[in-house]
């Protein structure tokens, strides 16, 4: 078989199943595929939408490239084989603060090293950030891969940028007697005193200068 190499990088691949890609060929072929999921095809994502949260009618995208570098191995070069994988899309979350549903947008980017086998991922020692590993395989499950770098695209704690009873607050300019707080009984932040504000006070003890900017002769 002759392929015309070199030149055209970046082949648009049609993916006959997304749970079965032989990434090996992905990546070698230097292809490119992208597409469309839906939430209910990963059941872990959908997992993490509360109970009652719309449900998104917009689906995920995805776009998956494949290419190969040489890296100088034991004996002589060898061919490093990489997947990148581009996500995005939303998911309703629940607020950690309000416990009140809210549309978290997603996006994220991953390049993935192709390996062998398991074995030989763990030998990995992938201290930069910058990359992954993951075991190829020609039946490969693209759309397991895809879940899993949503789910790490998650934030740690889910909350509104402004809660909405907060904003309402802001908005209107009262001081929180017209508000509907007691409908959903979320529990409030009670005022936290200020960690720096501690911190000041602690300091303020001695001179009441920090100091700063004394000089001693
Ligand atoms: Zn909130």
């Amino acid at each position: 078989m002759v392929r015309d190499s070199g030149k055209d990088s970046g082949k648009t691949a049609q993916l006959e199943s997304l749970h079965a890609v032989d990434v090996f060929e992905f990546a070698r072929n230097h292809n490119e595929a992208s597409g469309v999921l839906n939430l209910d095809a990963m059941p872990r994502m959908l997992a993490e939408v509360p109970v009652g949260a719309p449900v998104p009618q917009v689906p995920f995208a995805w776009r998956l490239s494949g290419s190969v570098t040489k890296a100088p191995g034991a004996d002589g070069e060898r061919e490093e084989r990489w997947l990148t994988l581009a996500v995005k899309g939303s998911l309703w979350l629940e607020c950690q603060r309000c416990l009140g549903p809210y549309e978290q947008a997603l996006a994220a980017e991953t390049r993935y090293l192709i390996v062998d086998t398991d074995a030989e991922a763990d030998a990995r020692p992938m201290d930069d950030d910058e990359a992954d590993v993951v075991v190829g395989s020609r039946q490969f499950d693209l759309i397991e891969l895809i879940e899993e770098e949503l789910l790490l695209s998650l934030p740690l704690v889910p909350k509104h940028e402004m809660c909405p009873s907060v904003h309402d607050s802001l908005l209107t300019g009262v001081d929180g007697s017209e508000s509907s707080f007691d409908e959903n009984e979320a529990p409030q932040e009670s005022e936290k005193p200020n960690p720096f504000a501690a911190l000041k006070a602690l300091k303020g003890d001695g001179s009441g200068s920090n100091g700063k900017g004394k000089l001693k002769s």
